[in-house]
């Protein structure tokens, strides 16, 4: 990450806290936090301590992070780590299963009184906006609770509301990205041609530590539409046929298909399942506007900062596919696909 300013703690930053640094969104915001030179201090479960985590944090330590052993569920424990490491801005990015375990956070820093900024566990679609099928309503729900206690709480607070993280859409998959899009078979949402925003994790780590602490965020939703990154289904789809030079069959998943993924209960992923189908189905993400007196955009508040474009993003899951469009021997669209695909790669993405 490219951040010009300091990378050495100042003592002009905000002191951040953030908590679930080691799970999947919580590493892009850690690593801005740490880039942006803000002293940032880590709250880490204490069965980290053998944990196969344990090599991300000492990487994070070796950037200048502060580990602080805790729980977010308990109150006395969360008011002297906020008091004792002079916690100025809080940035919570645990799971969806906990959720709730926010409000014993809150009970603490409504204690401490010294809080200047908490951003909850949003990092997704505006839940107040938004209304997915149940599995995924119900998280919803759940974070709809926290931004009301939050709001009743007087803690100053900012909603991130980044949208989707820039990687194929799996209806299936809790992080995506971590997933290079299909080599064998696309299965396309509908008619594939809604659209929804898809942001690059380390952009939404970088802008969401611009909206930190800028008072223009204050109390606000602050929302991510790049407009160069939205795309459809379909968009995707050819963007990624392009990328590895070959055409890939697309089969449809219906409305009914995405609504009985969700139905069938299975946690996690019939969440996604009801999230995928808000999205690519209604259009959650693009049917509002965010000229709301509670809403900001990115783009407008910082208008000079880049977003990584999606066919860049596309680009670093290349190299995880190079077996397959190479032609394993198992690979029969490779045999049948020429070696053209070999052309098609930029030799950039293989090294
Ligand atoms: P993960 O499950 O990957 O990580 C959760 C983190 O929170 C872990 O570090 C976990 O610690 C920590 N944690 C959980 N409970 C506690 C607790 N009680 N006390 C202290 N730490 C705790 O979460 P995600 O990154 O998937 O989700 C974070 C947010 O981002 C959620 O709001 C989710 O909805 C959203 N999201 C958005 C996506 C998008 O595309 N926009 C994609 C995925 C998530 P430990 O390591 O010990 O488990």
């Amino acid at each position: 990450m490219t951040v010009s300013s300091a990378t050495i703690p100042s003592a002009t930053k905000a002191r951040i806290l953030v908590i679930g640094a080691t799970g999947f969104m919580g590493q892009f915001v850690t690593k801005a936090s740490l880039a942006f030179g803000h002293p940032t201090c880590l709250l880490v479960r204490p069965s980290h301590k053998m944990h196969s985590k344990a090599a991300l944090l000492k990487s994070f330590q070796d950037k200048g992070a502060t580990l602080i052993h805790g729980v977010i569920n308990d109150k006395d424990q969360m008011e002297k780590i906020l008091k004792d490491n002079e916690i100025e801005i809080v940035i919570s990015l645990v799971g969806g299963g906990n959720v709730l375990d926010q409000i014993t956070l809150i009970d603490a820093m409504k204690s401490v009184k010294t809080i200047k900024r908490f951003l909850p566990s949003e990092f997704g679609h505006d839940v107040d906006r938004a209304e997915p099928v149940e599995p995924g309503l119900t998280m919803y729900k759940e974070k709809r609770v926290v931004r009301r206690m939050v709001e009743e709480s007087g803690i100053p607070f900012t909603n991130i509301c980044c949208n989707s993280i820039a990687s194929w859409p799996y209806y299936d998959n809790c992080h995506p990205s971590k997933l290079p899009p299909p080599t064998d078979q696309f299965q396309i949402y509908g008619d594939g041609n809604i659209k929804a925003y898809f942001v690059d994790g380390n952009d939404i780590g970088r802008l969401t530590m611009k909206a930190v602490d800028d008072v223009r965020t204050l109390n606000k939703n602050v929302h991510f539409r790049p407009s160069m990154n939205c795309y459809s289904v379909n968009e995707l789809a050819s963007l990624w046929e392009k990328k590895i030079g070959r055409t890939i069959p697309r089969v449809t998943i219906s409305e009914d298909d995405l609504l009985a993924a969700a139905a069938a209960n299975l946690i996690p992923e019939s969440i996604v399942a009801s999230f995928t189908h808000d999205i690519f189905i209604k259009g959650c993400q693009v049917n509002f506007s965010t000229d709301g007196s509670n809403d900001v955009e990115i783009g407008t508040l910082y208008p000079d900062e880049k977003f990584r474009c999606l066919e860049d993003c596309f680009e670093d899951f290349v190299p995880m596919i190079r077996d397959k469009i190479l032609g394993g021997p198992n690979d029969e669209l490779a045999k049948t696909n020429n070696k053209s695909l070999l052309e098609a790669v930029p030799i950039t993405a293989m090294g």
